[in-house]
């Protein structure tokens, strides 16, 4: 048994900060790494760190090495070694070869060309008609590798977005595992990574509350437990959009880590007292830590944050 095993087998949360390297940390970054960790943490359980980079062409070189600065900047202290999803081919290739064993996974040859006319799904990517479920057309190749979606409600109760359901295959249908350039899919790789390190609750921003039902499916068909998940909200700019680095969001790598930690407990509904952004770093980890309160986060997808748009 490993420790996170252990923290889980005890009944002790097992959290994770999961940041994709494709830009510098900016707030609504910050604010998904504060509460992944505080829900772990105040409840004396673990945090682990994942760095995504399974989509290779979307990393850019060296945000990686910046994100594990800056969250070591701001007094971000996680569990055992920093998983790297580029080294766990192996791993995402057994569970694959589990499903394709299991009759669950099908090649399909359709382009992307070919799918423009569906429908699109609630996320905006488009919904998989089903033309090569039931075998390829004469003549045609598997591009990529899809789950057979059953038809039927995944529901689950998000600690803050409330009772979330949706009809994968009807919304969705078959989707991705194995992409046409041969990498992993995030929704594979994710499921894979989760329940390996015995995640136990997924806090992430609300951006990923559609691909949940899509994760439980997966989790469903590898026999792996589904954790608790919690959306947080996530920061918007003046404008209602998504902080990101197409909105150009502020990077914070530079800004003072009091403000910024003390902005996002804000953010997060945890009315942090206006003297915390002068306290040592321990002093504002160690208030945060015993004043945590995921009942205090407000029940929104997304809260503007202009200081930060
Ligand atoms: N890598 C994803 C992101 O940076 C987060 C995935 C997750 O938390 O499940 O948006």
């Amino acid at each position: 048994m490993n420790s996170h095993e252990l923290a889980a087998g005890a009944g002790l949360p097992v959290g994770r900060f999961a940041p994709s390297p494709t830009g510098p940390l900016h707030f609504g970054s910050i604010v998904a790494a504060v509460g992944s960790c505080l829900a772990a943490r105040a409840a004396g359980g673990r945090w682990l760190l994942r760095i995504e980079d399974v989509d290779t062409p979307r990393s850019v070189p060296g945000a990686a090495d910046g994100i594990l600065r800056t969250l070591a900047r701001f007094g971000f202290e996680w569990d055992g070694p920093v998983v790297w999803q580029s080294a766990r081919t192996l791993a995402y290739e057994a569970a694959f070869e589990r499903l394709r064993a299991a009759g669950r996974v099908f090649g399909c040859a359709c382009t992307r060309k070919e799918m423009a006319d569906s429908a699109l799904a609630r996320d905006g990517t488009r919904r998989y008609p089903g033309t090569c479920r039931d075998g390829l057309p004469a003549g045609r190749e598997a591009r990529a590798w899809r789950l057979r979606v059953a038809p039927g409600v995944v529901s689950f109760d998000d600690a803050v977005q409330g009772p979330v359901e949706e009809d994968v295959a009807a919304d969705v249908g078959d989707f991705v595992l194995l992409r046409a350039d041969g990498l992993f899919a995030y929704q594979l790789a994710v499921v894979v990574d989760d329940a390996e390190a015995g995640v136990t609750d997924v806090v992430r921003g609300a951006d990923l509350l559609d691909s949940t039902p899509r994760q439980i499916l997966l989790q469903r068909a590898l026999g792996y437990p589904t954790p608790r998940y919690a959306h947080l909200p996530v920061a918007g700019n003046a404008a209602g959009e998504k902080l990101s680095k197409q909105t150009l969001a502020r990077a914070v790598e530079d800004a003072r880590p009091q403000q910024v930690l003390a902005d996002a407990l804000d953010f997060l509904g945890q009315a942090p007292p206006d003297g915390l952004v002068d306290a040592s770093l321990d002093a504002l980890w160690a208030w945060a830590r015993a004043s945590w309160s995921m009942d205090r986060v407000p029940r929104q997808r997304l809260v503007p944050a202009p200081r930060y748009g």
